[in-house]
């Protein structure tokens, strides 16, 4: 039985996790859960799994479980904040960790985990956005595995040779006869919506993305587009890629989930519905396969796959994580705190959609560039940009 801790297991991939355990209760046992402040769900997860640790980030939040439990007669032991977070994602009796926390809250408990040299199941992109590097010589040290989550990255990762998937981070692509990492995207809900509509977007319309189902923040990331640029940081870290070696393409259908091109001509692809446990359920059990709870893919009913070139003007936070990226760790950082902020501004209805790229922007020629070397300058240029972006969404 593997021993897994889950961060994030009320959210989306959280809860996609906990499916595909049911499919395979006598492979995995969950040994803690984690989550910000959802008591009621924690509560029904806690009394369902029986972990043996369960945490919330909210010290309140986390009282109330453990009241909720003790009527319960549920033995799990209740944890509060971020320090013990990080405890239990390093636990000795833990063979791996989901990190599916959302934003850059997900970025110490994931750390601790690849510091402690566990099987790290990598969905919260926002790591390696902030401290890229300092992950990728976290991981080498520890020897811990990075396996990538996020659709997009394990298509990837599942189209690589045997020899590149074990050197995830410092990869040679070229050698190893690989020209081009080619990062799909669907182009989110408003892909063929005219330009001048964008400004009266609202929070409903924005998180109904056509064809994932996912968490409130990354729907709206998915909507302006700044989570292909977040996959586009990602992807250049995991693969060890530079800006010449990737390739965007828009495929509205998202059954293709991102592809590698070599250089003798081929091009390999994954494919599949669009359903997370997919690639969840491939980072659980890789390098074996277990079954996921996922229709089929049904060729016949698909019909036809398209591939279209991504606009800049219509994704404008598109080009600025490319170039944030370019700039240096400091940018993509200051990029994402502040577009956490924006975002959140957006779905309170505070800002317009077409202000958040204006804010991710302002805040990254604002931030003062200084070269990021540990985790306390990432953390502090997080701070920064926090406070930047919440002045600027005082001046819409
Ligand atoms: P979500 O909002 O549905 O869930 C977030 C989870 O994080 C919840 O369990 C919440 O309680 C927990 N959380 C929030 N703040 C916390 C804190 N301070 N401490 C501890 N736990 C906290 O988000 P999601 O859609 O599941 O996404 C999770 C991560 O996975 C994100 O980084 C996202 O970019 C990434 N991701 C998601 C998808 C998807 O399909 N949903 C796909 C690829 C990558
Ligand atoms: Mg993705």
């Amino acid at each position: 039985m593997k021993q897994l801790v889950i961060l994030g297991s009320t959210g989306s991939i959280g809860l996609s996790t906990l499916s595909v355990v049911d499919h395979n209760p006598e492979q995995y046992q969950v040994f803690a859960l984690v989550g910000g402040r959802n008591v009621t769900l924690m509560t029904e997860q806690c009394e369902k799994y029986q972990p043996r640790f369960a945490a919330l980030d909210d010290e309140n939040a986390a009282k109330q479980l453990t009241d909720n439990l003790k009527q319960r007669n549920c033995k799990t032991e209740v944890f509060a904040g971020q320090k013990a977070i990080c405890e239990l994602a390093a636990h000795t009796d833990v063979d791996m960790v989901m990190a599916a926390i959302v934003g850059a809250a997900g970025l110490l408990p994931t750390l601790s985990a690849v510091q402690a040299g566990k099987q790290v199941l990598l969905a919260n992109k926002e790591s390696l956005v902030t401290c890229g590097q300092i992950f990728i010589d976290e991981a080498k040290k520890s020897g811990a595995k990075l396996l990538p989550v996020d659709s997009e990255h394990n298509a990837i990762f599942q189209s690589l040779p045997p020899e590149a998937q074990q050197q995830i981070g410092f990869c040679p692509l070229a050698e190893l006869g690989i020209s081009k990492i080619i990062l799909t995207g669907s182009g989110g809900p408003f892909r063929t919506k005219s330009l001048t509509e964008f400004s009266t977007i609202t929070p409903a319309q924005a998180v109904a993305h056509p064809n994932w189902s996912m968490g409130r923040k990354i729907s709206v990331d998915s909507a302006t587009m700044m989570n292909k640029g977040l996959e586009y940081i990602e992807a250049r870290w995991l693969f060890n890629a530079t800006a010449d070696e990737m390739e965007i393409i828009i495929h509205p259908q998202s059954i293709i989930h991102s592809m590698v091109r070599y250089v003798d001509g081929s091009v390999i692809a994954q494919m599949g519905n669009p359903d997370m446990r997919t690639p969840i359920a491939h980072t659980m059990a890789y390098p074996n396969r277990i079954y996921a709870g996922v229709e089929p893919l049904d060729f016949f009913k698909i019909k036809e796959l398209t591939f279209i070139e991504p606009d800049f003007q219509r994704y404008p936070n598109l080009k600025l994580a490319i170039d944030a990226f370019a700039e240096g760790q400091y940018a993509t950082t200051a990029m994402n705190a502040a577009n956490e902020i924006a975002v959140e501004a957006f779905l309170n209805e505070q800002i317009r959609f077409t202000d958040i790229v204006d804010i991710n922007r302002s805040v990254v020629e604002n931030i003062a560039p200084i070269k990021v070397k540990q985790i306390a300058d990432v953390l502090h240029i997080d701070k920064l940009a926090r406070e930047l972006a919440h002045q600027a969404v005082l001046h819409y």
